[in-house]
């Protein structure tokens, strides 16, 4: 009987793809948008809000794509108002434009 000991496998990473450039990615590395049953859509950051979402690479590029190509549309079904528009237009703007190498300072993480 040899009991062996337990291996640590690496925990499964949830994937999501991002509808900017359809890539999969961690779901920690995209943000969520949510359609609201009040039928806007909204920035996620808990990625916990009820509502059909969608995710994109925290990144300019992804976003504007995902916003000129009206994949946000589509992957919600739903229409963009102006001002969610202009709310989402506005996160876009908050990011960092794409550099291609991120997670560079973020060493020590978010540990709650
Ligand atoms: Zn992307």
């Amino acid at each position: 009987m040899s009991s062996g000991r337990r291996r640590f496998r690496p925990r499964h990473v949830p994937e999501r793809t991002c509808i900017g450039c359809r890539r999969t990615a961690a779901k920690k590395e995209l943000v969520r948008i949510v359609r609201t049953p009040e039928g806007h859509v909204e920035v996620d950051e808990t990625g916990k809000r009820n509502g059909r979402g969608a995710y994109i690479h925290r990144d300019q590029a992804c976003w504007s794509r995902a916003l000129q190509r009206g994949a946000v549309e589509r992957a919600l079904k739903t229409t963009l108002t102006e001002s969610d528009s202009r709310h989402l237009a506005a996160y876009e703007s908050s990011l960092s434009p794409a550099a291609g190498a991120e997670s560079v300072g973020a060493a020590a993480g978010s540990s709650a």
